[in-house]
């Protein structure tokens, strides 16, 4: 399989390089050059086979026959390790209402589905071109944590976190600052989320830079990090009998749902997907109204999705757009001009047709958190909270609906005590974090010093 920028100007290239690459060098990002499809007799091959294999077989859809052994061989031992024999398990709430949990992994967030997978793929390809690479990634939270858990220790990957300095919760901070391990360096950036990736994409932007220090990307720009969150849509349709279903995500960045719409084309049998914002509403008014315009950056009690850039939603201009790199390029140079671009009608119907969108407010969230607590004596973080109320606005009575659990509550202990009375536990793994010493670097939001800070390394 091949892979194409978003923007139509850049050479295609596999997977090896895919895994390897940050944005595409004409500021796309990559996709795939095809859609690859599960037949029905593959989907039913696949049913009750253990988590590992099913990521297996939806990466040997983008790998060649070397590196679909290599994806299968790191997914047996990568989900061996999470705290569930399901991997994502799916909880009924009630009938037809699901929460698929995906907080079983290391650092307690989906984002450890992703990256557990592909740091050791990273690290392999590294070995064989005997080569090193640094990691620059943003993160509004949990993205950060969860590379850090992957690639501390790695011998051939250095890795930078930029994290918004004060916008994200103690917990989050500790889990990526108290570890020990040298190749892990942290830096609080003193700006917002989008000003953090800004900086990546600037430094990314940079070729000469980006050669000489061998910058590699984790952000869920990197196509491997989608193909392997297909996974568990795949698995909760084979898990729910392989009938229509409905997801629910709690969206920032729009990776996770694209994720669902990739496995959508791939034959998974999902109905609708529901991106559900908090206040940062950018992605809810593009659904609702076609039109795609940066706003203000609001602080919430779900702060991995403060974002008002939303890094994926290229790709899904891109194929609303009838997959047309050249259009996708123009929309995404008035988007950096203005603040602003327009689906047109067709690609507007096109996204309609798949996609609904609600956002939900401070407010609702925290009594989200309270009426689900009180209904099913289950704990649920603010992000999952998001997810619910919109699936309690938007699911029709008639659909399954599986609301995505992106983070345990443990992680949000103030926001959950607030809204339940109940501090949540800490979990075993997170409990030595609490007293470790921390170490952080604090910049300004500058690309000269940011590039500064790493030539130093
Ligand atoms: C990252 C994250 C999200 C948003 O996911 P995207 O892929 O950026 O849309 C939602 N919830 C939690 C807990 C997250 O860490």
């Amino acid at each position: 399989m091949k892979f194409i920028s978003t923007r139509g100007g850049a050479p295609p290239i596999g997977f090896e390089q895919v895994l390897l690459s940050g944005p595409a060098p004409d500021g796309g990002l990559y996709v795939p050059e095809t859609w690859p499809q599960f037949t029905a007799s593959e989907l039913a091959a696949l049913k009750g086979r253990p988590y590992a294999e099913i990521v297996a077989a939806v990466l040997a859809k983008f790998a060649d026959e070397d590196w679909a052994e290599q994806s299968a061989r790191v997914a047996r031992a990568v989900y061996a390790r999470f705290d569930s024999p399901d991997v994502a398990p799916l909880v009924e709430l009630e009938p037809g209402r699901y929460l698929l949990e995906l907080f079983h992994g290391p650092t307690l967030a989906f984002k450890d589905f992703a990256l557990q997978l592909v740091v050791p793929l990273m690290a392999e390809a590294l070995r064989r071109r005997k080569e090193r690479a640094l990691v620059l990634v943003a993160t509004s939270g949990d993205t950060g944590a969860a590379a850090v858990a992957a690639i501390a220790n790695q011998p051939s990957i250095d890795l930078v976190v930029l994290h918004p300095l004060g916008r994200i919760s103690d917990i989050q901070r500790r889990q990526m600052t108290t570890e020990p391990s040298a190749n892990v360096h942290n830096v609080a950036v003193e700006g917002t989320f989008d000003d953090a990736q800004a900086l990546v994409k600037t430094l990314f932007a940079d070729t000469a830079f980006a050669r000489a220090h061998h910058l590699a990307a984790v952000n869920s720009i990197n196509w491997v990090r989608i193909a392997a969150q297909v996974a568990y849509y795949m698995a909760s349709c084979l898990r729910l009998g392989l009938k229509p279903l409905t997801f629910v995500v709690p969206t920032g960045n729009f990776g996770d749902v694209f994720a669902g719409f990739v496995a959508q084309k791939m034959g998974a049998p999902i109905a609708r997907l529901v991106v559900a914002t908090n206040s940062n509403d950018i992605l809810t008014r593009a659904i609702d109204t076609g039109v795609y315009a940066r706003g203000q950056v609001h602080a919430t009690m779900s702060p991995a999705m403060d974002i008002q850039v939303a890094s994926n939603f290229e790709r899904l201009i891109f194929e609303a757009h009838g997959r047309d790199g050249a259009t996708t390029s123009k929309l995404m140079a008035e988007f950096a001009k203005t603040g602003a671009l327009e689906f047109s009608h067709a690609a507007h119907e096109f996204v309609r047709q798949v996609f609904a969108a609600a956002s939900v407010d401070e407010h609702e969230t925290l009594a989200t958190m309270t009426s689900t607590f009180k209904a099913t004596h289950r704990v649920v973080d603010p992000h999952t909270a998001v997810g619910l109320a919109a699936t309690a606005r938007l699911a029709r009575p008639e659909e399954v609906v599986v609301t995505l659990a992106t983070a345990h509550p443990a992680k949000f202990p103030d926001a959950v005590a607030k809204a339940t009375g109940v501090r949540p536990v800490l979990p075993a793994r997170l409990k030595a974090i609490v007293d470790a010493p921390e170490r952080c670097t604090t910049l300004p939001n500058d690309a000269v010093e940011l590039k500064r800070f790493i030539q130093k390394i």
